[in-house]
């Protein structure tokens, strides 16, 4: 566990007494990344996150090929290797009597405390600004400039920015006006949560990911870096109400595919999110691109989350950069192609197996035919690691 906090470089009455170039919400991976390589090139950036670093975050925790290609493309590759990220080798399909083990061609585990930290130091080192426990609100686009509302301790502050980021994740309000926040969601689209053990059976091997499947969701586990057991699940909302909440539902689904410490499951200390799968209906607007999840998202089962969040956030930095002199009129659509072009058969895909996913006996069909050959997961697998092309230097 990472103990040491992130101190923010100013305070709230400092920020609100400059003119930003780029003022980035959120300091996730999309945030801190495209803060970064906006500082790297040239712009005063402020990075605002509503609370400390490190703090935990609903994810899986696990980055694939992609993203570590992807941060190795910007230079972060030692960041991984400096915080001694264990390396995933084999991913464990388990779903009723049938479980499967499946070679995983490259990604790591990483806690979200420790990557996001370092993620966000990485933008400080950059030369970006740093301001923590304050909550970003977006006012107005005006000609010149966006005016942001920063509330810190119950109080508020305003601020300028030329250009707002907005990378705050899924399901969050950054807008004053509440329709601009409105996103689509699926009718069946299921809840997120997540739990971290400390106390780890040693069922639970180092280097593998497990994941349970059942009707109501799925739940996935891997060692962190410092040992500890994190828990990510996907799941419908009806069946947790039904279970008597998400540790109960956590617990039958592991139960039911074999895996162990189902009672540690039931007790964990879980937290929920919104609805997983949804997207918003634009990008971009006056003087404004919007990142990550906070973009649009679906279902975790395949784990690119992050690595959509950190490409999108390489690939916005230019055209935020280039906006300061030309305005959002060419560089907002041109942002709104480039995600579609850099994620949209990713997105597609992934919405696609979540789809199969809830089809109980397409997935121990599926899980039966790995088991006889497991050499039929490769080319998916493969997909799931391939590189961005569509990303400069
Ligand atoms: C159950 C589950 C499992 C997952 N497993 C994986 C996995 O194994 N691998 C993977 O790659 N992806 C996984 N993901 C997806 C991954 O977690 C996200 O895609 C990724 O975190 C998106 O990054 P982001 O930067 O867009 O947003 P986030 O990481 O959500 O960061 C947003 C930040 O903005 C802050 N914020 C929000 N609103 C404001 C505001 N108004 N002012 C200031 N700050 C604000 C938040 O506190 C947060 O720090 C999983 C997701 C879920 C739900």
């Amino acid at each position: 566990m990472t103990d040491s906090v992130l101190q923010a470089t100013l305070n709230v009455t400092e920020a609100s007494q400059r003119d930003w170039d780029v003022l980035v919400i959120g300091a996730g991976p999309s945030g801190a990344i495209a803060a970064r390589q906006c500082a790297q090139g040239g712009g005063k950036v402020l990075l605002v996150n509503d609370q400390k670093l490190p703090r935990d975050k609903v994810c899986g925790c696990c980055l694939n090929g992609a993203a570590l290609e992807a941060l190795n493309r910007i230079g972060l590759n030692k960041l991984v290797s400096d915080c001694h990220a264990p390396i995933l080798e084999n991913f464990v399909l388990a779903s009723g009597q049938q479980q499967v083990a499946l070679p995983l061609g490259a990604g790591v585990s990483l806690s979200r405390q420790r990557l996001d930290l370092e993620l966000t130091q990485a933008a400080i080192d950059a030369g970006a600004q740093f301001l923590d426990e304050t909550r970003a609100t977006l006012h107005a686009s005006e000609k010149q400039h966006c005016s942001v509302m920063l509330n810190h301790s119950q109080s508020e502050y305003a601020t300028r920015a030329r250009i707002t980021i907005i990378a705050s994740g899924l399901g969050r309000r950054v807008f004053s006006n509440r329709l601009a926040d409105e996103r689509r969601t699926n009718r069946n689209s299921r809840i997120g949560a997540g739990a971290v053990l400390s106390e780890v059976r040693s069922d639970f091997k180092p280097k593998t990911i497990y994941m349970a499947c059942h009707r109501s969701g799925y739940v996935g586990c891997v060692r962190l870096e410092d040992g500890r057991l994190d828990l990510a699940a996907a799941l419908d909302a009806n069946a947790v109400k039904q279970a008597g909440g998400i540790g109960p539902l956590a617990s039958i689904i592991t139960n039911s595919a074999g895996l162990p410490a189902s009672d540690a499951v039931a007790a964990a200390n879980w937290r929920g999110t919104a609805k997983l799968t949804q997207s918003r209906a634009t990008v971009y607007g006056d003087r404004l691109f919007v990142v990550g999840d906070a973009a649009g998202y679906v279902e975790p089962f395949t784990g690119e989350g992050m690595a959509w969040a950190i490409a999108s956030g390489i690939a916005v930095a230019p055209l935020a950069l280039q906006s300061l002199k030309v305005g959002t009129t060419e560089t907002g659509p041109t942002w709104a192609k480039s995600r579609t072009r850099l994620l949209g058969g990713r997105m597609w895909k992934c919405r696609l197996i979540s789809q199969l996913l809830r089809r109980p006996k397409l997935v121990k069909a599926a899980a039966w035919g790995l088991t006889h050959a497991p050499g039929l997961s490769r080319p998916f697998i493969r997909s799931l690691n391939r590189p961005f092309p569509e990303l400069r230097s």
